[in-house]
């Protein structure tokens, strides 16, 4: 489930854990526009809700993992790894509530796949409510899904391999094959 902290009016910022991924999306709006932009960072998986903190112009979120607490810091449109959180005195703890959904567009969810080298090709994949498969390439995220390759190759038996209905002449009773023209025992025209 993905938290949202307010940073401003307007200025969202979304947290999200997939795999052992944390999912930051900024938003704002301005001027009627809406903007949004995701990175993914390497935290491990999450064992309790973010905490955020305002420090200086930015956020500092402390984000409790498997590994250990990871600390990410939002300045402006960037972010980053801090090694620790910084002096609890310049701290100010700011509200971060779930969310039903991060703002994302249609292609944005990709940008969190590029860094998962590692992942063995054939397996499926289940990251959140977003599953992916290979060969052929599937994709799948809540009701929307996506498929490369070919399709057709999957869904249709080739026809050499149906057994062809055996029929009989008309004229004699002798069998005959489907795709014959003519009986060979009466020469009657089939068809
Ligand atoms: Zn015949």
């Amino acid at each position: 489930m993905p938290y949202i902290c307010e940073l401003s009016p307007g200025h969202h910022i979304y947290l999200d854990n997939q795999g052992g991924q944390t999912i930051v999306t900024l938003s704002s709006h301005a001027a009627g526009q809406q903007q949004q932009s995701s990175s993914s960072i390497t935290t491990g998986t999450w064992v309790a809700p973010p905490q955020a903190f305002r420090v200086g112009g930015g956020v500092v979120f402390k984000i409790p993992t498997v590994q250990g607490d990871r600390f990410i810091q939002v300045q402006g449109s960037s972010l980053g790894m801090l090694p620790e959180m910084p002096p609890l005195a310049s701290l100010q703890q700011m509200q971060v509530q779930q969310t039903a959904s991060t703002p994302m567009q249609p292609m944005q969810p990709m940008q969190p796949m590029q860094p998962m080298q590692p992942m063995q090709p054939m397996q499926p994949m289940q990251m959140g409510n977003m599953r992916m498969s290979m060969n052929p390439m599937e994709m799948q995220m809540g009701n929307m899904e996506m498929r490369m390759g070919s399709v057709t190759a999957v869904a249709s038996t080739p026809a050499d391999s149906l057994p062809k209905p055996r029929q009989f002449c008309s004229q004699c009773g002798a069998k005959v094959e489907a795709g014959d023209r003519f009986c060979s025992a009466c020469g009657h025209a089939l068809g």
